[in-house]
């Protein structure tokens, strides 16, 4: 029995209901995922009562021999993850993680270049809301307006006139390989530090089924908890040269004590990572993506840069006579979940943009392969077909939840 069903009944029927939702519903959104049991009860486990404070073999409390253990084996894991001289598994998420890159090396005001958010990037990537947008002078870069592709010529252009202080690269919302060696060769060949913020394809790097940034890159960040199915999350994965930096921003810079409990879950997520099937996990996530979006595209979708590379896609809905909002409640109401999202050079609003985002990392770990994603596009292509339609949305919905009961969720 449940210890929180009797101690507290009204946090416990939410969690029992958010339990049949990822029971339910098709999962589509692309920084989701379902995590192991064995990173869940880490997660959960009595390792929350701890402070920390420090690093392993020089803390500021006492009783830490054990915790210690913990992280050496989240550190070590991480760093033969991704083949990388230093690795930091104290970040609480993704932002923090990206928070310490910035004030390792930068000081207000210093220039900075990344991808646009409108153009797939993250809100940490300067955009005007978030602290990296008021701390820096930032300038953006995008993908071409022809092939909806980074344009790497473009953006080699502005950057060699602009001289900035650090190149972001990463995003959210972005179907295509990224190439981190050029990436690379242009930061070293203007003396900006190259930082790559892989917290969507993390993965997909781990298993080999994207190129790697860590060998061209003076910072990767990652969340843990999306492709690379961890605890929600973050890591800095930097060179030697930067380790003292890195640890002290992350902490005394901007947190304080590490969250021991996550990071026990970060150590069993990297120990899953290393297993051959996850390999095999990661190259099926590919696989899936490109199977919906053919699928959508003979359904008479536009997918954003025609297809995709990686877990995840776009698709423009203008000529559906829709926009992502509505599309995304359609779907909600038909059992599948997706976002809304802006698509490059949207003509729509921030509110009601023209497009949806698909990801592939959740569906996979229930197991499904092509024929199955296959179907759960033609689940959408009907909903949207009628997508006023309650009646016929919620019709969808039942079929919708007896197919994904075929696969089982993790726990
Ligand atoms: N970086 C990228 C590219 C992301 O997509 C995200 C998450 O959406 C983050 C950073 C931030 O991660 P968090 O939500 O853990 O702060």
């Amino acid at each position: 029995g449940s210890r929180i069903a009797e101690t507290d009944p009204a946090v416990y029927a939410a969690i029992v209901a958010e339990e049949q939702r990822q029971r339910n519903n098709i999962e589509l959104i692309a920084s989701e995922n379902f995590a192991s049991p064995a990173v869940m009860e880490a997660q959960g486990s009595l390792l929350t009562n701890k402070y920390a404070e420090g690093y392993p073999g020089k803390r500021w409390y006492g009783g830490c021999e054990n915790v210690d253990v913990i992280e050496q084996l989240a550190i070590d894991r991480a760093k033969q993850l991704f083949g990388a001289e230093h690795a930091n598994v104290q970040p609480h998420s993704g932002s923090q993680a990206n928070t310490a890159v910035y004030f390792s090396v930068l000081k207000p005001g210093d220039k900075i270049f990344t991808m646009d958010l409108a153009h797939g990037g993250h809100l940490t990537h300067g955009h005007k809301a978030n602290f990296s947008g008021r701390f820096y002078d930032v300038t953006h870069y995008g993908v071409s307006k022809d092939d909806e592709r980074i344009d790497y010529a473009e953006l080699e252009k502005t950057a060699r006139e602009l001289k900035p202080a650090l190149i972001t690269v990463g995003a959210s919302a972005y179907s295509r390989v990224i190439d981190f060696e050029r990436m690379g060769k242009l930061a070293r060949e203007i003396g900006a530090y190259l930082f790559v913020d892989m917290a969507h394809i993390a993965g997909l790097v781990a298993a080999g089924v994207h190129p790697n940034p860590v060998p061209h890159a003076d910072f990767v960040t990652s969340t843990t908890h999306k492709s690379l199915r961890g605890p929600r999350g973050g890591i800095i994965l930097c060179k030697e040269e930067f380790a003292k930096k890195i640890d002290s921003q992350v902490f005394p810079g901007i947190q304080g004590g590490p969250l021991m409990h996550v990071i026990a879950a970060k150590a069993v997520c990297f120990g899953e990572a290393l297993k051959p099937e996850f390999k095999e996990y990661s190259e099926q996530i590919v696989k899936n993506a490109q199977a919906i979006s053919a699928r959508l595209t003979q359904h008479g979708f536009r997918v954003v840069s025609g297809g995709t590379d990686n877990h995840v896609m776009l698709v423009d809905l203008r000529n559906k006579n829709l926009n992502g909002t509505e599309a995304s409640h359609a779907l909600d109401e038909a059992g599948i979940t997706v976002n809304k999202n802006g698509i490059p050079f949207d003509t729509g609003s921030p509110m009601k943009p023209s497009g949806i985002r698909i990801g592939t990392p959740a569906v996979t770990t229930r197991g499904m392969k092509e024929a199955d994603v296959e179907q759960v596009a033609d689940f959408i292509a009907e909903a949207l077909a009628d997508h006023t339609n309650v009646a016929k949305l919620h019709a969808i919905r039942e079929r919708v939840f007896a197919f994904n009961r075929a696969f089982p969720l993790p726990w």
